[in-house]
């Protein structure tokens, strides 16, 4: 892909930086099934570290994270009570029932933030007739709901709540590092009530591959079996983990320029006709944009904008997401506006979804 392409499509789309490289070409490895990759294991005490907790897994990827951990806390039969846009319901191939034998209970709350009242009417006990709840979920950032953020106090009652009736609860944390920075937050701060917490590597923090769940020493260590299970367990992965710690250790600070420039293209867009959005909206680093007034479709819109070196997907036949990252300066940003201005404004022709 051309330098001069911005792509917004994600945030998973972000190139290591020369200090990744650098400290993937000079680490130290071994073998990690055999616990003995010093940089893999230096990036699980660190995560650990950074999150208060008692240890840390370094995994391939967040959904690995996520279907592990859901794999550890449930029982096949079991529900987990999740919101209806959560990551692990809609974007990892059905696994909690495939791997985990367990369902979706799922909620509909605005902008993706559940509460204790939403949640509490769908916890289930033993019943003759009913599945029982095996699991709370929550996801902050929310991505699907538009990067949306937990108020800590509304996080912290939730997983309080949850523990009185005897459940544990997982936090998808995949972008914890953007919530911590929209609310002035550490991420410990914002995670520590959580039995288990999924965050990535790879988005924002922008290392190539992988994601880290952290917890108490016995819940990674069966983490550990379940991810051998998933063809997890790596060998030199030293080599990952070098980058991830760059990663960790760099990215956080200069997440709020993903944000400034979110909020930037929110208040850009909310300009052109046509375009819904609300950028008050706008906190971390994704947003969405309703497109039904545009007489075009996303898909169409997107696939114009690809002619023209500017990448963003359609979500749904009326809404399109952007995601600002690393890769994506605010000039990137200027040049999205302009592009979209350009073909929103070539003559409306109707199109059939
Ligand atoms: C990206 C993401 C994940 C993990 O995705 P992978 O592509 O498997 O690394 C999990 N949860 C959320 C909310 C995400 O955005």
């Amino acid at each position: 892909m051309s330098e001069s392409v911005v792509d917004l499509r994600s945030d998973t789309v972000t190139k290591p930086t020369a200090a990744m490289r650098r400290a993937m070409a000079e680490a130290e490895v071994g073998d990690d099934v055999y616990r003995e990759d010093p940089t893999v294991n230096r990036l699980e005490a660190r995560a650990a570290e950074i999150f208060e907790r008692e240890a840390g897994l370094f995994v391939p990827s967040g959904t690995m994270g996520n279907q592990t951990a859901i794999k550890v806390h449930t029982q096949p039969g079991r529900e987990v009570i999740c919101e209806e846009r959560a990551h692990i319901v809609n974007h990892e191939m059905a696994m909690m029932a495939a791997f985990s034998g367990v369902l979706a209970r799922t909620i509909r709350a605005e902008d993706g933030i559940l509460s204790w009242g939403l949640i509490a009417p769908q916890v289930r006990g033993r019943s003759d007739h009913r599945a029982r709840t095996g699991l709370v979920e929550i996801e902050n950032s929310s991505n699907l709901a538009g990067g949306s953020v937990y108020p800590p106090a509304v996080a912290d009652e939730i997983v309080d709540r949850t523990h009185a009736a005897g459940l544990p609860v997982h936090l998808d944390g995949a972008r914890i590092f953007n919530a911590g920075v929209a609310l002035g937050r550490r991420p410990a701060e914002l995670t520590r009530k959580f039995d288990s917490v999924m965050f990535c590597l790879s988005k924002g923090l922008g290392a190539p591959v992988g994601s880290m769940l952290v917890g108490s020493k016995e819940f990674i260590e069966e983490a550990r079996l379940v991810r051998k299970m998933l063809g997890g367990g790596m060998r030199q992965a030293g080599v990952l983990a070098a980058a991830g710690r760059v990663a960790l250790e760099d990215s956080p600070k200069r997440l709020h320029f993903d944000h400034d420039n979110a909020r930037f293209l929110a208040e850009g867009l909310a300009e052109i006709p046509g375009i819904q959005i609300d950028p008050a909206k706008v906190v971390t680093n994704i947003l969405f944009l309703d497109v039904s007034e545009t007489s075009l479709t996303s898909f169409e819109i997107s696939k114009r904008l690809a002619a023209k070196g500017v990448l963003a997907n359609g979500v749904t036949p009326t809404t399109m997401r952007m995601v600002t990252h690393y890769d994506v300066d605010r000039a990137g940003c200027e040049r999205a506006l302009m592009v979209l201005r350009e073909v929103l404004s070539v003559p409306a022709r109707a199109v059939v979804v």
